[in-house]
């Protein structure tokens, strides 16, 4: 099998208006196809560049040649896009995978071969951008090309966002990092970032009064289960300090989580309080019941000039 390391460069409409939507909007057409072949062993064994002339948008979109530094003469040649994907298909062999940083190459090579009419199936993408984010950085983040070629001290010589330099950075990442061990739990790996999408789950309240006014409003202290929304269950509100406060609800489906609300006040005076679930951990659980045991030794003192425990 080989891996194709693959990159796209298109070209986009003006404006909104100005979309080409025949089978399907397109959001950009293909300028440029750049690919590196890798076989089994990670190994490079040959490169490709292709070049195509744009049928939609023919003229050069500014913010795409600034970026990109092709000019608007340099989409008057190359290939018609059918021509040019042909003979890439058929560089890439029988059997393949691709991978892309990101996922937006996938979704505009969809779009070119649907108005193209060429109705056939390409080989599977995977994503590096997210197996480099989720298995060396640990977050659902996304890092930029460059910054993963600058994170894992690889050579960074070549001029970015030309289609073939780019597709010689994605290899260099997926090669550093081993990403052949990673394409058979891919799926898997897909699904515990969603997971832990959902489960970082946070919302802001604006415009809240005060400390107290936000701890008698049940929008911001009613504790909605992050995966399924229903309400949960949890214990009492306990302030670790003036400004957060800390809970822990469990939903009877998804389990344990620890909530924590976290004022900050504003210019104007009124604050913003930021709620934010996290899978319970025992830290969390021990962190809560410290700061309950304190809350509740402070009421049993409790005197005129200690208001500051609010319930
Ligand atoms: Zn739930």
């Amino acid at each position: 099998m080989n891996y194709i390391f693959l990159d796209l460069e298109w070209n986009q409409p003006f404006g909104k208006a100005e979309i080409v939507t025949r089978s399907v909007p397109l959001y950009g057409e293909i300028i440029r196809i750049g690919a590196v072949k890798l076989d089994e062993a990670m190994n490079e064994t040959d490169r490709f560049q292709g070049c195509v002339i744009p049928k939609y948008y023919k003229k050069m979109n500014r913010c795409v040649g600034k970026v990109t530094g092709l000019s608007g003469a340099s989409i008057t040649y190359g290939q018609p896009f059918q021509k040019e994907y042909e003979r890439f298909e058929k560089w890439c062999g029988d059997d393949c995978i691709i991978l892309t940083w990101g996922s937006e190459d996938e979704r505009i090579l969809d779009s070119n071969l649907a108005i193209h009419k060429m109705d056939r199936a390409h080989p599977k993408f995977y994503d590096i951008q997210k197996i480099f984010a989720y298995k060396t950085m640990g977050t659902g983040k996304q890092y930029s090309l460059i910054s993963a070629v600058e994170h894992l001290g690889l050579p960074a010589e070549l001029k970015a966002h030309d289609a073939l330099n780019d597709a010689v950075y994605c290899a260099r990442v997926g090669v550093a990092m081993s990403f052949s061990e990673y394409i058979g739990g891919y799926e898997q790996m897909l699904r515990e970032i969603e997971e832990y999408r959902s489960e970082k789950y946070f919302r802001t309240f604006m415009n809240v009064e005060s400390v107290e006014s936000a701890m008698k409003n049940k929008r911001i202290i009613l504790c909605r289960c992050p995966v399924c929304r229903r309400i949960m269950k949890r214990s009492k509100w306990v302030f670790y300090n003036p400004t957060g406060v800390i809970c822990c609800c469990e939903c009877k489906n998804h389990g344990e989580y620890y909530s924590r609300l976290k004022m900050k006040k504003c210019a104007d005076g009124t604050y913003a309080v930021t709620k934010k679930y996290t899978r319970m951990t025992e830290e969390y659980r021990e962190f809560y019941n410290r700061n309950a045991a304190k809350e509740t030794l402070g009421h049993e003192s409790q005197t005129d000039n200690n208001k500051l425990t609010v319930q």
